[in-house]
């Protein structure tokens, strides 16, 4: 019988280190890689946090609308495309810090947030 338990726990090893790879190229540069073109595409590679304030930016990014540090899963719904300067903001919200507000050439902001573009 004590063999018997022993094989068991050995399978049930050998199976939890099977899951556990599995996890883990799931995980992978290349699995990230599909999931970034298919959000691309689905949102006609345009920047979606501009996009719902009226303006057409390309996306350059793939952003995870709940970070994965508060939760948030690599699913579609919590997947957008996002600019080079709306994750930049958003990272920065997301650690708690003041957005920055840049301004372009002729002196308008930047910010997606600013009022001045509200
Ligand atoms: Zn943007």
């Amino acid at each position: 019988m004590v063999m018997a338990t022993r094989s068991d726990l050995d399978r049930h090893i050998v199976q939890h280190m099977a899951i556990k790879h599995q996890r883990l190229s799931d995980k992978s540069g290349h699995a990230w890689a599909k999931i970034r073109v298919r959000i691309l595409r689905r949102d006609c590679g345009l920047c979606q946090p501009c996009r719902r304030e009226g303006r057409l930016t390309l996306a350059e990014q793939v952003d995870h609308i709940v970070p994965v540090s508060k939760g948030g899963g690599d699913d579609d719904e919590n997947l957008q495309a996002i600019c080079l300067a709306c994750h930049d903001d958003k990272t920065r919200a997301d650690l708690g810090l003041k957005s920055v507000t840049a301004f372009d050439a002729s002196g308008f902001p930047l910010g997606p947030g600013h009022h001045w573009n509200r």
